[in-house]
Order: structure tokens, then sequence, then C-alpha cells
């Protein structure tokens, strides 16, 4: 076992463990919490990543990580997860619940300004809060933040690692501070940390129009392919841009001619054919057998890489053409 992996271990067992144990339980407390929407008996399973690391470190002698986590960005993501359930204490008892056309342009310069690339706006169904959390409110504000395409180039790297762990840190830090300005305005906000979500984001995001899920079970957007990380504020806002259309579903065609993710994925977790559940819920990958390999080699992100979507500014317009001619 190399060194990078023996150090991760003992970090991991001697520290980790206990915090994301503390994290997950404060998340879960959520679910006792009067006026709080709860998860549907078609509610997915969240992969609890660190319980699972944990176990495979503990069962395992032939994993071995070769990466060694930034551990600056890790606590702040461990902050801001925590900040996110204890600023919901924070709204206002009596919140205001309609949005001026001026409020939603400052949300929205403040937004970008944290580093938002893309807004989307939707009404929540129960069936994507995951079994054993929940959320205050159904009104959703989508958000999406764009990662390093020379970084993502470089996958599955360290480099690539430490990049998808900045962007998680910052917009979860966004996410939060969004919810902080929507309260100053008063109205009530719960921020959704992108890492440890309490709802299934891909599908929310495809609902509010802002992107398709692509084969690899990511967000595929027009402006950078699949190369964003998603988060979420849920509000007591009634009168959002609610989207009610996606033009964006011509990407499922494409997914069926391309197949790239499909051959390049290391370890072959990619489904040729998805699973559709009687929810209308979809599956793509074998969580399992990707965990396995990105726990192993710098968090993977190979399949973000190969992704004709992630390649050049213009893909999705090409693409699209190529759809149409056929
Ligand atoms: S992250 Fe890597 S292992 Fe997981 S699905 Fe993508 S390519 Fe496959
Ligand atoms: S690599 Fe190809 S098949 Fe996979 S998600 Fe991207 S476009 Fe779809």
């Amino acid at each position: 076992m190399g060194i990078k992996h023996r150090f991760m271990k003992s970090v991991i067992m001697r520290f980790g463990v206990p915090r994301v144990k503390r994290m997950v339980a404060k998340q879960r407390s959520l679910q006792e919490m009067p006026g709080i929407l709860l998860p549907t008996s078609n509610s997915p399973t969240r992969f609890e990543i660190p319980m699972e690391m944990l176990k495979m470190l503990q069962e395992r002698d032939d994993f071995e990580m070769r990466h060694v986590f930034p551990i600056r960005r890790l606590l702040s993501v461990m902050r801001n997860i925590h900040r996110s359930v204890d600023t919901i204490e924070e709204n206002p008892s009596t919140p205001r619940s309609a949005l001026t056309p001026e409020l939603l342009e400052q949300l929205q310069d403040y937004s970008r300004g944290l580093g938002i690339s893309r807004f989307g706006f939707v009404k929540l169904p129960q069936d994507l809060i995951f079994d054993k959390f929940g959320v205050f409110y159904d009104n959703v504000i989508v958000l999406a933040m764009e990662m390093s395409k020379e970084k993502i180039d470089k996958a599955p790297s360290q480099e690539t690692l430490n990049m998808v762990f900045g962007t998680y840190d910052e917009l979860g830090i966004a996410a939060n501070k969004i919810a902080a300005f929507l309260r100053e305005q008063g109205y009530a906000a719960q921020a959704d940390h992108p890492l440890g979500g309490l709802v299934l984001f891909p599908p929310l995001a495809q609902k509010a129009g802002i992107g398709w899920v692509g084969k690899h079970g990511i967000l595929i957007t027009p402006e950078f392919g699949p190369r964003v990380r998603l988060a979420a504020v849920y509000t007591n806002i009634e009168n959002l841009p609610f989207a009610d259309s996606n033009n964006h579903g011509w990407i499922e065609e494409y997914c069926k001619i391309c197949g790239f993710c499909v051959n390049q994925c290391p370890p072959g977790a990619i489904m040729e054919d998805t699973v559709e559940h009687e929810t209308g819920r979809i599956t793509n990958i074998l969580q399992r057998e990707c965990f396995e390999y990105f726990g192993q080699f710098y968090g993977c992100s190979v399949c973000v890489k190969v992704c004709p979507f992630s390649k050049t500014a213009d893909a999705y317009d090409r693409l699209k053409a190529v759809v149409e001619r056929r």
C-alpha cells in the first residue's frame, strides 16, 4: 500500500468518520421538525460515500486510494453543510412570499457574482427527496456552477480532484449566501449543499429546464455540457418563474448514437440500457462499481471528460444538428 493511502486512511478513520456521522445525523434530524416535506415510498436512497469508503477501508485489503483529499476544502464543505441546517432557524417567523421582478433580478445578479453559472426554478416533486431526509419548501432555485475544462481534461488526476472539491466548496458557500440573502429580504430559505444533498439533483435540474441528464447520469447543460455541479435553495417564495418545459430532450437521442462514456468508463459502470423505475426515475450507473473505481482513482470524472458535450463551446449546437440530420 502506498504512503498516500496509509496517510488518508488514518485521517479518515481518526478525524473524518465521527465528523461525517455527526453531519449526517444532523441532516436526518430535519425529518423530526414540524412542517418538513418528507420523502415518499418512491424516493431514492442516498449513497453515503464516506460510510461506503470507511467500509471499504476496513474490509478490503485491495482497496487503495491513490489520491489525497484537499483537507482545507473538505473541512469547509463540512462546515457549510452544518451551516445549511443550522441557519434554518434564522428564517423569519412571518416571511414574505412574493418576489418583485426587481428583487428577482437582484437575486440573479447577486448569485452570478458568487460564481453561479445557471439558474432554474422548479416545484419540487417529493419523490426526489432522499429517503430519511426532508426539506422545508417545495419552491426550488436550482444552482449550477461550471467546473474548469482544463482540469477536467486531466481526469483522473489529483489536480482534477482538487478542482472538483473546490467547486463543491464554492457552490456550497454560494448556496448558503443566497439563502441568507433571501432571509435578509424577509423570505424563508433553506440551502442544500452540492455534496451530501437532500434531494436527487440531476432530475431536479432537468425538470427546471436547465439541461438534460445524459447516459452518464450527469446533467448536460447547453453552455458547459456535463462540466457542472448542482445545488439548490428551497424557499417559501411562491411566484418564482417556474419552468414548464424543457428543450433539451434531443440529448437522449444523441446519447443513443454516442455511447462514449459507456465504452470509456474504466470499470464499465455506465449501463448501455438505462433502467426506468415505476416512478419514471431513471438509473444509468452501477453505483458500487463506479464508487470502487472513483474511490481509488482521484474521484475519476472520466465520463465528464470524454462526453462530447464537454469538448467545445459550440458542442451543443453542433450535436443538435447531428440529431436533426438523422
Ligand atoms: S466517474 Fe468514472 S467510474 Fe464513475 S461512471 Fe464516470 S467514468 Fe465511470
Ligand atoms: S458521452 Fe455520449 S452517451 Fe455519454 S452522456 Fe455524453 S453524449 Fe451521452
